[in-house]
């Protein structure tokens, strides 16, 4: 197939790959005017000068959890309350999530919220680039960054993998892993069980559905044993996948498991 380009003096008949190589030389400006970017946020067109994935008043409108946290989970608790070992978000995890802390930006709520939809539903690639940043000052700020070995996503099943192309942890963990200089293990879990979709589940049906869901692969297994492991994903709602993969890394000889993730979602948030 090809595409007719038209310009004031030429019509030139062009296939998409030579339009493409064109593109790629133009100076951003005209870039910009061709083929206008748009914050998948607010939906306004992103100017040149602005070359992130969203515009800056979105990105400074997500308030970044600060010191009142519960340490379980990573869910802000709101000023001057301090750090929580157990907030009511996560009562009912007697047992917390097989980690020694997590780490979560903010809540699951605007525009945080649209940032991980883009993200992984939308394909926004980009998009976690600013979660990422975000993550690693949590992480310094907190002193878990020099204890973290390695890197590790939560993995999608191979089926959903390939319907959707990516696995949205993985492009939260990689550069997270790059930003703190540690090795980022893409494939060391794998999901064994394709289990339902846990959307419309309980929190106990999805403790249930996740039990035994991951395995590490034995190619990874001196990689992990003995390590401090960072398990990475996009949003945490019950917290059974997170603890699902947090146990199976355990089970490998994972000597801690911290936890980083985007947002901490209610069950009844639209996820
Ligand atoms: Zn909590």
């Amino acid at each position: 197939m090809s595409v007719q380009v038209l310009s004031p003096t030429v019509i030139i008949w062009a296939t998409p790959k030579t339009m493409l190589r064109a593109l790629r030389h133009l100076p951003a400006a005209a870039l910009d005017l061709l083929l206008p970017r748009h914050c998948p946020v607010s939906g306004r067109p992103l100017l040149a000068e602005e070359p992130g994935p969203v515009a800056p008043e979105v990105l400074r409108a997500v308030v970044v959890a600060g010191r009142d946290y519960c340490t379980r989970c990573g869910a802000p608790q709101g000023e001057n309350v301090g750090q929580v070992a157990q907030c009511a978000s996560c009562r009912d995890a007697r047992d917390g999530f097989g980690t020694t802390e997590i780490c979560a930006i903010g809540s699951y709520s605007e525009p945080l919220r649209s940032m991980c939809k883009a993200m992984k539903f939308g394909g926004a690639r980009p998009m976690a680039q600013p979660l990422a940043a975000w993550l690693v000052q949590l992480l310094v700020d907190r002193g878990i960054s020099t204890q973290v070995d390695v890197v590790v996503p939560v993995p999608l099943h191979v089926l959903r993998r390939f319907e959707r192309g990516f696995n949205q942890a993985a492009l939260l963990a990689r550069p997270l892993a790059s930003a703190l200089g540690k090795p980022c293990l893409d494939h060391a879990l794998r999901r064994v069980q394709g289990t339902q979709r846990q959307a419309r589940l309980s929190a106990l049906e999805r403790r249930k559905n996740v039990e035994n869901a991951f395995v590490l692969r034995p190619a990874f297994r001196t990689r992990v044993q003995a390590k401090s492991v960072l398990l990475v994903d996009d949003v945490m709602t019950t917290g059974a996948t997170f603890a699902a993969a947090a146990t199976a890394l355990k089970q490998a000889g994972a000597s801690q498991v911290f936890g980083a993730i985007a947002a901490r979602a209610a069950l009844d948030d639209d996820y």
